[in-house]
Order: C-alpha cells, then sequence, then structure tokens
C-alpha cells in the first residue's frame, strides 16, 4: 500500500461583510496556496480544494461530506478573511475525520509601501483564526494547529507528518487482527479490553485457531518454495549448514512455506496484522518466526505471545512511516547492560525483529528454540543500524489506553556469537535510569513498537485524534515531573469520562 488515492481536504472560512471581490481573490489565494503546497513536492498525501465556507450551513455541508468520503482522510482550515466561529459550531459537532488548523496567510511580509485598508479587509488571518481557533478550544475537539507560512519547509514538514498519521489512523479504523491462540498465560500487559478498543481504536481482535492456517502452509507447492528460496538468495546471506543440500535447509523451506501459507490467510481474512503464541503451534513445524520477520516487512502488524496491541501499533506505524528511511519493528525489552550514563537496553525477540532496522545483509541460520513448542527454527539474523527512533506502546489503564513513547538512541552492539536472534541495542533518553524507570511507572509494557522514522510529535498527534492518554518520555524528562504528569492524568480522565 502506499498513500495514493488518500485525500486531505482543505476547507477556507470567510465570510460575505467584504463582498464579491473578496470572495473572489480568497478563493484565488486558496487555489494558489493548495497547488504550491502540492506541487511541493513534500506532502505525501493529496490536498484537495473544497472551496471557501462563508456560513454555517456551508461549513456543516462539507464536513459531513468529509465524514463520508473514504478517500479524505483530513481536514485542514484555514481562515483568510474573519469568519465569526458560530457559524463552524454545527460543522465541528459533525465533523468525525481529523482536523489541521493551518495559521498561516497568503503574503509571507507585510507590502510596506502598498498596504492600506482594503489589504487589512482582506487578509486578516491573523485575527480570524484565532477567532476559530477559540471555537475549536471552546468545543474542547483536539486538533493539529500548525503555525508558520505555506511555503516554509518546516511549515509543510508538519502537514506532511500529520498527513502520515491521517493515514494511519484511517488504516486503523478497520484494523482486523488475527490472533492465533490467546495471551501467554497469566501475562497482563498484553491483554486489555478489546470492546473499548474497537470503539475508541478501531481495532477488531478475532481468534483464529492455529488448525485453520495448517491446511494453508501444507498447501504451499514444492514450486512455490523454489520460487522462494531463489528470492531469499539474491537478498539474504545463508549460512553454511542452511544453503541448498545442507543439512538444515530443509528447515528453511518449512519456513518458507509458512510465509506463503500465513500471507494467504491472513489475506483470506483481510487481516493488517496477527499474533502468533509459542504454545500453540500443533500441526506446525516450527514457530512462526521466520515468516514474521517477513511479513513485518511487507507491513503486516505483529505482536508476539498474543500481544494485540502491540501488533496494532506496529502496523499502525509502518504506515506511518511509508517510504520514510530507517525501517520499524516489533521488539522486545531483552536485557540490560549498566555502564553508568551509557547504559543500554539490548532490544530482541526470540525471534520476531524487521529485517527492515538493519543496514547490513540479514543472514539466514537454523537453531533449535527450547520455549514452549517452537523446536527448531529458520530466522533472518542480523543488527539495528545506528541512528535515533522513538519506542511506544499502548497499554489499557482500566479506565482509558494510554500511548507511552520513549525516545531512543541506538547504538552499536558488540558481536554476540552465541546469541542467534537480530537485535538492537539502545540507550533510552534521557538515560536507562530515568528512561527505563519513567517507562515502569507509567505501566509500561515489556514489548514495543519501534521506529527510525516516526516522530514523538506524530504519535502525539495520533493519541489526540484516537483521544488516548499520552505520555513522553525524552531528553527532558525527570521521574518527579513525570509522577506529576501521571498523577495529573489520573485525575484528568476521570473527569473527562464525565464530561463526555
Ligand atoms: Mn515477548
Amino acid at each position: 500500500m502506499d498513500f495514493k488515492g488518500l485525500e486531505v481536504w482543505f476547507v477556507t472560512g470567510a465570510q460575505l461583510l467584504y463582498g464579491g471581490d473578496a470572495v473572489v481573490a480568497v478563493d484565488s489565494h486558496s487555489t494558489q496556496m493548495v497547488k504550491a503546497l502540492n506541487d511541493s513536492g513534500k506532502l505525501p498525501v493529496k490536498i484537495v480544494y473544497k472551496g471557501t465556507a462563508n456560513s454555517s450551513p456551508e461549513v456543516e455541508k462539507v464536513f459531513k461530506e468529509a465524514n463520508n468520503d473514504t478517500k479524505c482522510v483530513g481536514v485542514i482550515t484555514w481562515m483568510h478573511t474573519f469568519s465569526p466561529a458560530k457559524m463552524w459550531i454545527k460543522g465541528l459537532q459533525n465533523l468525525r475525520k481529523p482536523l489541521m488548523h493551518l495559521h498561516t496567510q497568503f503574503n509571507k511580509e507585510i507590502p510596506w509601501n502598498e498596504i492600506d485598508m482594503d489589504f487589512m479587509n482582506l487578509n486578516q488571518s491573523a485575527h480570524g483564526d484565532r477567532e476559530f481557533g477559540h471555537m475549536v478550544s471552546r468545543m474542547r475537539k483536539n486538533r493539529k494547529v500548525v503555525v508558520g507560512h505555506w511555503s516554509e519547509e518546516g511549515v509543510q514538514a508538519k502537514i506532511a507528518n500529520w498527513m502520515r498519521v491521517c493515514a494511519g489512523w484511517a488504516d486503523s479504523q478497520d484494523m482486523l487482527i488475527i490472533r492465533f491462540g490467546d495471551n501467554m498465560n497469566n501475562v497482563a500487559v498484553t491483554d486489555g479490553d478489546k470492546v473499548e478498543a474497537e470503539m475508541r481504536l478501531g481495532y477488531h481482535v478475532d481468534n483464529a485457531p492455529i488448525a485453520t492456517l495448517v491446511p494453508y502452509v501444507e498447501a504451499v507447492t514444492d514450486a512455490e518454495i523454489d520460487a522462494l528460496i531463489t528470492e531469499y538468495e539474491k537478498i539474504y546471506d545463508f549460512a553454511a549448514d542452511c544453503k541448498k543440500g545442507a543439512e538444515k535447509h530443509q528447515f528453511v523451506r518449512d519456513a518458507a512455506a509458512q510465509e506463503i501459507g500465513l500471507r494467504r490467510f491472513l489475506q483470506d481474512k483481510g487481516a493488517k496484522g496477527f499474533t502468533t503464541s509459542f504454545n500453540e503451534l500443533a500441526g506446525m513445524k516450527q514457530l512462526m518466526g521466520f515468516a514474521s520477520q517477513r511479513l513485518m516487512a511487507e507491513g503486516y502488524g505483529f505482536g508476539a505471545e498474543g500481544d494485540w496491541k502491540s501488533a496494532a501499533l506496529v502496523r499502525t506505524m509502518w504506515v506511518m512511516g511509508q517510504g520514510l528511511p530507517g525501517g520499524q519493528s516489533f521488539l522486545e525489552d531483552y536485557t540490560l547492560n549498566f555502564d553508568g550514563e551509557n547504559s543500554t537496553i539490548l532490544q530482541s525477540h526470540m525471534l520476531e525483529i524487521n529485517p527492515d532496522i538493519t543496514g547490513t545483509k540479514p543472514r539466514i541460520e537454523v537453531h533449535f528454540l527450547g520455549i514452549g513448542d517452537a523446536r527448531t527454527c529458520a530466522r533472518l539474523v542480523f543488527q539495528a543500524h545506528k541512528g535515533e527512533g522513538v519506542a511506544a506502546t499502548i497499554v489499557d489503564m482500566g479506565n482509558r489506553f494510554r500511548m507511552i513513547v520513549n525516545e531512543v538512541k541506538v547504538v552499536e552492539p558488540k558481536p554476540l556469537p552465541k546469541l542467534p536472534v537480530a537485535c538492537a541495542l539502545w540507550k533510552p533518553m534521557p538515560n536507562l535510569e530515568v528512561g527505563a524507570g519513567a517507562w515502569i511507572l507509567a505501566g509500561g509494557t515489556h514489548h514495543s513498537s519501534f521506529s527510525f522514522s516516526v516522530t514523538t510529535e506524530m504519535l502525539e498527534d495520533y493519541a489526540d485524534i484516537a483521544g488516548i492518554e499520552l505520555v513522553t518520555i525524552d531528553e527532558n524528562t525527570t521521574i518527579n515531573n513525570f509522577k506529576f504528569e501521571l498523577k495529573v492524568n489520573e485525575v484528568y480522565y476521570l473527569l473527562n469520562k464525565s464530561l463526555n
């Protein structure tokens, strides 16, 4: 998938007080602005100018159309003249698509020598946008506010990132996650309220017995496996004992059959993600770790041990980051390395890490895995490249979902000759003591969805659109302030329930 076919609508606010010439000018300015934004090449989603709204019925009509148009993933508003904001009430009461308020103006600088009262009457965004903003705040509606001239790179980048978030949000509104087996026995954090998740976030989580997947894997032909092995040979290194003719090659072929069978199963169901369980493998020859790595790289959400919230977030962050460099993956806090200010966490899992996060050629290896019914499994082994990224999770706090975001710095690990799994080594911001401490205080998972390309701001926009709690842990975090924020949020969400 990509962003083609999606639209963000642009609605300009004005009123008829200033006469016909003003209406024509407002329309012309808006058209030029939208054209320039589309021509900038910086925006992943096309902006469609929907005209000027001059009255309450016009606003209501265009916002209702936005709701009903599946191509439209968000709406940008901008007040060119003073648009009395009572006319936006009915429209805003109806609008269910993400909203951005762009506070800009057509001209970049004041035309010092030419400016006169006619100019002042036409170009009123400076106060018109504040009138609009008051109404949105009065109505307690979450929205993205972007301030700056529309031609500036920074402004275009903010619009571009917000569009990515809108695409991720639209994608999650019919997100089907298939769970092979339940969550692991007694694990708390991977569980949660699936009914609330469907109401709030759009996730639909369905159980599928592993027995329904087995026939899909068994139906895969030798010719199909041969073709896929040829593809693997092009993009991966093979350990000596995994090459064609070598003793462990059959395990790679079995993993290829799992990949093809699992993909077909998910396509038949219309699923965007899945979870596995190492205790739920009757009829399978190995844990579907390699297949999970391959499918994650294609954009399927993945969560281990029944972790459907992680599977969904992995998928959403993949949608948001499409086309950006760096990669993203499901990860788990594996083991700690204490080294003062440079203390780090080794991120890995039994097998299931997306090869998109490495800068080197992954190597196919086959090893015995002693946990559950996993048995002897193929896997891609690699280390993540260096860089800055975010680790995120959504947890169920009982009365609300909380998204936790930790900015992290991925560094180079030492070689791990006896640990045959993919991994990343990172330092949580601002350091392990505060980063991990805050994450634990917030009730964060041991699993996370990691991305080199999605930013904290994008996840903040996502949480705003979803109306869920967000706490971020970055270089400015202190435990004192963080604990205070958690307490304040507790009160806010109790009150918020009664406000809604
Ligand atoms: Mn796990």
